[in-house]
């Protein structure tokens, strides 16, 4: 039996700490701060409960997994609800189009919405994400990156390596199999579950939208913050220690490894065997020696930060007919929104906050997050570029927040979802916020992006150079996203191994 510390009590940490102490281990979580969840976190103002972060739900087998290896089903603990229409998606042109929740009913609803041939472009296109996922999935996401042993793996048959087209854009793909442009602004919308743009990301960033449509959406009824509470309680079933309050200032490194953590009032917490939860770049920027962690701090340095949301709660007086649980309203031009994000094109160099940007909003029809029948609390989302003051964007510059906030409420307003008179509760969270509610670098969401051929491989390793030091979470390999981060616990505790 080794001594665990796990650094962070987001999803990733939570299902890391109860993977270990089910395999036997002592297992000590260690939170900054007094809540659980990090990014997966909720808020409360006046009745009004919300999601801060996700509010889709994909992959439920790999909870469902997590759950079975730590003692007892899924179903136990949260109640998952299949989510009809995924999503309600509105064009500039005016176009509508419900995004059907069942696989089987997509592509006639793509034929109804978009014309006679969309739904097979669509289901071609689908056919080859299939592909790539079956490809994908178990060398990749399931497995320990290990630099060129991983790319040896995945390029063992050319025929995978045509399929997956290492040298393909998602854009690209999206240019060979979909006439319809309302399809390739469909597919370039998965680039941003994983922070990314579609101009640079691969490919093989398909599989996202294939595991959407056949694995289903979902959502825990009570909000997704209960998916971590859930977690959190399996692992102190199990036997984890979980303390809040605990900022962890450094890794001890001793004799060459990991050999516990020191917390800001100078506590000293050893272990065997240290678990970092927290964002990659803050770990190797702060919190072990520089020396023993160079090769990581290179790649973080050559990959691109993933993009940042700008989030504003809104508790709404009324309600909305015939509202989707999930909405998307595109703008007209959604490559001024990546260039704006990521300072590129026609914004090389200066990113700022997105004029008329892609909005998001989830309004989860559940009676637990609002005060009474005659209200609604909708969480609203648009890409932002990241925190960055002196380089980009301050999002800490007075007015800023709520000034872009009005800008948003606007949008919505021309996109036909002008609820300005309807609100009692408005909270702004930038990226800024995010930084500091979470740790994560100027706000990134997901860690580094998938932007460039090469930007799965610089992701920083589950294990470090250092050993005994493990890296679980959406920063690390496999990427961000609820999914990816749970099966990043899974990989980091078949590297610790049973006790
Ligand atoms: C606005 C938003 C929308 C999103 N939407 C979705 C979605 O719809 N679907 C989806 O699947 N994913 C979504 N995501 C992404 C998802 O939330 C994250 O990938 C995931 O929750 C990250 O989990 P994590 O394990 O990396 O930890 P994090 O949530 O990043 O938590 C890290 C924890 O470490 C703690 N910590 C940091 N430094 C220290 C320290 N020094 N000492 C002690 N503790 C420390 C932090 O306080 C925090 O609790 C969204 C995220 C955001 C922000």
């Amino acid at each position: 039996m080794a001594r665990v510390a796990v650094v962070g009590a987001g999803l990733g940490g939570l299902a890391a700490a109860a993977r270990l102490a089910a395999q036997g281990h002592a297992v000590t979580v260690l939170e900054r701060s007094q809540e659980i969840g990090g990014k997966l976190g909720r808020l409360t103002v006046d009745g009004h409960t919300f999601d801060t972060g996700p509010s889709l739900v994909t992959l439920p087998q790999v909870y469902r997994d997590l759950f079975a290896a730590t003692g007892a089903p899924l179903e136990n603990s949260v109640d998952l609800v299949r989510v009809d229409p995924a999503v309600a998606y509105r064009f500039a042109d005016g176009t509508h189009l419900a995004f059907p929740g069942e696989p089987g009913a997509v592509p006639a609803a793509l034929d109804a919405a978009l014309g006679a041939g969309a739904g097979e472009q669509w289901s071609a296109l689908m056919a080859r994400a299939q592909h790539m996922w079956r490809i994908s999935e178990r060398p990749f996401l399931r497995t320990p990156l290990a630099g060129a042993a991983t790319l040896a793996r995945l390029a063992r048959r050319p025929a995978d390596v045509a399929t997956i087209a290492p040298w393909q854009s998602l854009r690209g793909l999206g240019e060979a199999y979909l006439r319809h442009p309302h399809l390739r602004t469909l597919l370039d919308r998965y680039a941003t579950y994983s922070g990314s743009d579609p101009r640079r990301a691969p490919a093989v960033l398909a599989t996202v939208a294939h595991a959407e449509q056949a694995f289903g959406s979902w959502y825990v009824r009570g909000g997704l913050h209960r998916l971590a509470l859930a977690v959190a309680e399996r692992a102190v079933e199990r036997g984890a220690l979980l303390r809040t309050g605990c900022a962890v200032r450094r890794v001890v490194v001793a004799g060459g490894r990991a050999a516990g953590v020191e917390l800001a009032d100078g506590e000293v917490v050893a272990a065997d065997v240290v678990v970092s939860n927290v964002d990659a770049a803050a770990l190797y920027a702060d919190l072990v020696p520089a020396r023993a962690t160079a090769a990581p701090r290179r790649a973080l340095a050559r990959a691109t930060p993933s993009l940042s949301g700008f989030v504003l709660l809104l508790g709404l007086r009324g309600r909305t007919p015939d509202l989707a649980h999930h909405t998307v309203r595109f703008p007209a031009d959604y490559d001024a929104e990546f260039d704006a994000v990521f300072g590129t094109g026609r914004h090389a160099g200066h990113p700022r906050p997105v004029a008329d940007p892609t909005v998001y909003v989830s309004a989860p029809d559940d009676p637990a997050l609002r005060p009474d029948e005659d209200s609604e609390s909708w969480f609203v989302l648009v890409n932002a570029p990241r925190h960055e003051p002196g380089r980009g964007v301050d999002w800490d510059e007075p007015g800023l927040a709520e000034r872009y906030a009005d800008r948003v409420l606007q949008v919505m307003a021309d996109r036909g979802l002008d609820v300005r008179d309807r609100v009692r509760v408005r909270v702004t969270r930038t990226p800024a916020d995010l930084e500091r509610d979470t740790g994560s670098v100027g706000g990134s969401i997901y860690g580094t992006s998938s932007n460039g051929a090469r930007a799965a491989f610089l992701r920083p390793a589950n294990a470090s150079p250092v050993p005994g030091l493990f890296l679980v979470g959406g920063s690390a390999h496999p990427g961000g996203g609820l999914p990816l981060v749970t099966l990043s616990a899974e990989i980091v505790a078949g590297l610790v191994g049973p006790a």
